[in-house]
């Protein structure tokens, strides 16, 4: 059994413009110890989905259908008291710009105690101490950096700290949503293979969120393309970066930028990102594709199997796979 599933999950904001469709009949699961990256353009739904998972949406969201089914339950049916016994000891999020995240007027170290603490209230605050020590071992940090304040921390320090808070109370699944982006490379390719090496050691779930493919391509076992708010591809990350079936995936796969390409040179997706208040009918990609026909415009595609489809998960949401 996977260990989360979502089921045909949709998902509008209303504002005060109209309706937002941010996410669309969406269908992916994820087994123990997998981690999944989930990758798209700024706007394709990526963090409307991780927010919809810990049930942080705002009140002017509205989950329109779906099912949410972690460790066999529909979190969708759990009562709010409920439900904050999964956030943080099942299910942990480092957040986008974690950096700010971190409470400035407490030491770095009072904050993880304390959320060691409010999920688990029988343990004694030295015990919650020890614990804290360790996780700050773990993540490469020294102990003495625990009595110090967010401000007097580096940045990749801060993203490292989020990440111990993450691990605090041993989830079975974290969701990392841009863990590293103001990080650079090499400190965000520390950080990832950490965040990897733990994952592997203690048999987590991750779920990495990014506009990166070339750091999707480095941690994720499975990928999931997500374009204005539609599930576009879902494969093992092999599979999918060798041979992508869907024309926006191979489109991101040729913008990534290589050492050896000339910058007059560089691959973008022609066309704009689509406006979420009045999505187009049929494929939502169908405005920018040149693949695109009559067919594309009127109906919009299911998730297919593809053609190289070596354990039968590679799958594209596209009339004329590529
Ligand atoms: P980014 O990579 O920029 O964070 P994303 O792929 O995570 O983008 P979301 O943040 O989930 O995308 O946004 C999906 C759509 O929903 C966008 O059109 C966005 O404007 C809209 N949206 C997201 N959060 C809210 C909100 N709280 N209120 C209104 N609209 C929202
Ligand atoms: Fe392009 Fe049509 Fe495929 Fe959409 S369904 S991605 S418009 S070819």
């Amino acid at each position: 059994m996977a260990l989360l599933e979502l089921q045909d999950l949709s998902l509008h904001y209303h504002t005060g413009r109209g309706v937002i469709s941010a996410v669309n009949q969406l269908s992916l699961a994820l087994d123990a110890g997998e981690s999944l990256g989930l990758v798209g353009e700024s706007g394709s739904g990526k963090s409307s989905i991780a927010h919809a998972i810990l049930r942080l949406l705002p009140a002017y969201a509205q989950i329109r259908q779906g099912r949410i089914y972690f460790a066999g339950r529909n979190l969708l049916d759990l009562t709010e008291p409920q439900m904050r016994e999964v956030r943080w000891r099942q299910i942990a999020m480092v957040f986008q710009a974690a950096m700010n995240t971190l409470n400035p007027m407490y030491t770095v170290g009072a904050q993880v105690v304390e959320t060691i603490l409010t999920h688990e209230p029988n343990m004694s605050s030295k015990a919650a101490r020890a614990r804290v020590e360790e996780l700050y071992a773990l993540v490469g940090l020294p102990c003495t950096l625990l009595r110090r304040y967010p401000h007097e921390y580096s940045g990749g320090m801060k993203q490292r700290a989020c990440i111990a808070l993450a691990l605090a109370c041993n989830p079975q699944l974290i969701i990392a949503d841009e863990p590293t982006t103001a990080l650079d490379v090499i400190m965000q390719a520390r950080i990832l293979g950490e965040l990897e090496s733990i994952r592997k050691e203690r048999g987590m779930s991750v779920i990495y969120i990014s506009h990166d493919m070339a750091m999707m391509a480095q941690v994720a076992e499975r990928i999931g393309v997500m374009y204005a708010g539609v599930l576009v591809e879902y494969g093992c990350t092999i599979d999918l970066l060798a041979a992508p079936a869907h024309p926006y995936t191979a489109g991101l796969l040729a913008a990534v930028p290589s050492m050896a390409d000339d910058v007059t040179q560089l691959q973008e997706i022609p066309g704009e990102p689509v406006d979420l208040y009045a999505p187009p009918a049929g494929c939502r990609f169908y405005p920018r594709c040149s693949r695109a026909t009559a067919q594309c415009k009127e109906q919009a595609p299911p998730l297919l199997p593809c053609r190289r489809n070596r354990d039968g998960e590679h799958k594209a949401a596209c009339w004329h796979l590529l």
